[in-house]
């Protein structure tokens, strides 16, 4: 795969493009009238070996908006099926278009994929294109995720296409061109499995491992399978894990928004929590709160058990020996789960070591923060300032009897207390994406064309686990008027 580094520096390879034909349809996307910049990301243009300054032009925002290919590129639409809300369906790229595999300085793979680039052969009624706001949100909340140290795909920008796009009302239309080490889903691989086409599956199989487990391709290929299994659960607990540690509710973990990568993808109707509860949900469309706070770590293991299913037929050639394995797998995941959240409680807390009284002592935190409608990022950030918080709920019985076994606990742990409170800053933000601000900032951009609050909102996210007074006023909760308590896919 020979390629010549373009103007703007895309090198773009092919590589998903050489899977079985019915796992994607070429596709190029619709021209928009006046693209233009919102938001470029000179970073991460850096980072995959881009020319930032060239790129982030009139001639860039054309590329960016899919007026004019990058040199190298084949655009093409990705099949792929899912459960949506518990309910299977057929999808596929329905208005995001991948331009190929950028092949990044550090040696890995990218993906460079337009969404809302048009219409493509997957998108039913749909018109192919995004809002300005939805899209913006993408950006914020991704970029700000990859701030958090939580694995992510991202964003290199977002172009205005000069279109509007007709929703429940008349929107701006922009295009967000993201980057992820790949897009492949559990639902591509649901797709596959409809077809009963083990060539297909085990296709997909070999693509995942290279691409993304490379460590597997040394084991016999018969246990391949199964192993792919453990480590794609194992990357999805770290996920979740994360997600729970920064208050982070994704809000459709429908298995096509799912990765094998271990990323989190489709920022939709996602938020972070302020006031800890774990029943919140803010998706408009998840009414029986099936994708609230806590219920993300078992939506995880079903949606994990989905992609065994599928697995079956290259697990062993009789589907009933291949169950046993599997399901001891899928099953296997609670546990494990359990012992990697309290890892990260104990890191939340900036306790060393394990002991018997560490469950307790998390689980009692926030049964206590929960009663009290405690901020859930500025408690844990309080705990990390060397005295005792007393202000408003913390001003309490209740508070103190937890705080002294808190302090008990960490004489315990044999440790300076500046490494407690350094791992409790690296592990609790000072600054999360509050839901507040970013509607504030996603409102002034597709009404006005202002994009000064979400440049504001980009840079104080992008460290998250460094507090200076420049930053008080992201650190406030919403007042009651203020209060954003549903976000919609805005699709
Ligand atoms: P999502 O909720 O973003 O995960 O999308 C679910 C499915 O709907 C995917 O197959 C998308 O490609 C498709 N979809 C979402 N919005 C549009 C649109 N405006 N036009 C066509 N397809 C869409
Ligand atoms: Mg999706």
């Amino acid at each position: 795969m020979t390629t010549t580094a373009d103007r703007f520096g895309f090198t773009l390879e092919q590589h998903y493009s050489l899977l079985p034909a019915a796992l994607f349809s070429y596709c190029a996307p619709t021209s928009v009238t006046t693209p233009g910049i919102a938001l470029f990301n000179h970073a991460l243009a850096a980072f995959l070996g881009l020319d930032a300054r060239t790129l982030d032009s009139a001639e860039g925002a054309a590329l960016l908006a899919g007026n004019v290919l990058p040199e190298h590129s084949t655009p093409l639409a990705q099949a792929y099926a899912g459960h949506q809300f518990g309910h299977p369906n057929m999808l596929g790229d329905g208005r995001a278009i991948l331009l190929g595999e950028q092949r990044a300085p550090d040696g890995r793979l990218y993906d460079i994929q337009l969404k809302g680039a048009g219409r493509t052969a997957y998108s039913r009624g749909g018109d192919g294109r995004a809002a300005l706001g939805p899209m913006l949100r993408e950006y914020l909340i991704s970029e700000a995720m990859h701030a958090l140290g939580i694995p992510t795909t991202r964003s290199l920008a977002v172009v205005t296409t000069g279109e509007p796009v007709y929703r429940e009302e008349v929107l701006p239309g922009a295009i967000l061109a993201r980057v992820a080490s790949s897009h492949v889903r559990v639902g591509t691989f649901q797709f596959a499995a409809s077809r009963q086409d083990h060539a297909l599956l085990q296709a997909l199989v070999d693509f995942v491992i290279a691409r993304h487990y490379p460590e597997l391709t040394e084991i016999e290929r018969q246990k391949q399978p199964l192993a792919l299994m453990e480590a794609v659960m194992d990357r999805h607990i770290d996920l979740v894990v994360a997600w729970m540690r920064v208050g982070f509710i994704h809000g459709v973990l429908n298995t096509d928004n799912v990765t094998l990568s271990g990323e989190t993808i489709d920022y939709g109707p996602c938020a972070f929590m302020d006031s800890y509860h774990p029943e919140t949900v803010f998706s408009s469309i998840d009414h029986q709160g099936r994708y609230a706070y806590a219920n993300q770590p078992a939506i995880t293991q079903w949606n994990l058990a989905r992609f065994a299913e599928t697995l079956l037929p290259l697990i062993a050639d009789d589907p009933e020996q291949a169950v046993g394995p599997a399901t001891e797998l899928i099953q296997s995941f609670p546990e494990r789960y359990g012992k990697k959240w309290l890892a990260m409680m104990r890191c939340k807390l900036g306790l060393f070591g394990e002991d018997s009284v560490d469950q307790t002592l998390a689980t009692d935190l926030l049964k206590w923060m929960q009663s009290q409608a405690a901020d859930y990022t500025n408690t844990f950030r309080a705990l990390s300032s060397e005295t005792r918080p007393e202000s408003g709920p913390c001003d309490s019985a209740d508070f103190r009897n937890w705080y002294d076994r808190w302090q008990a606990r960490l004489g315990r742990n044999n440790k300076p207390l500046k490494s407690s409170l350094c791992l409790m800053r690296n592990s609790n933000p000072a600054i999360i994406p509050r839901n507040h601000q970013v509607e504030k900032a996603l409102d002034a951009a597709s009404s006005e064309g202002d994009l000064t609050l979400a440049r504001q909102l980009l840079a104080v996210l992008a460290t998250p686990y460094e507090d200076s007074p420049d930053k008080a006023t992201f650190k406030v909760p919403p007042a009651p008027e203020e209060r954003v308590c549903q976000t919609f896919c805005g699709t």
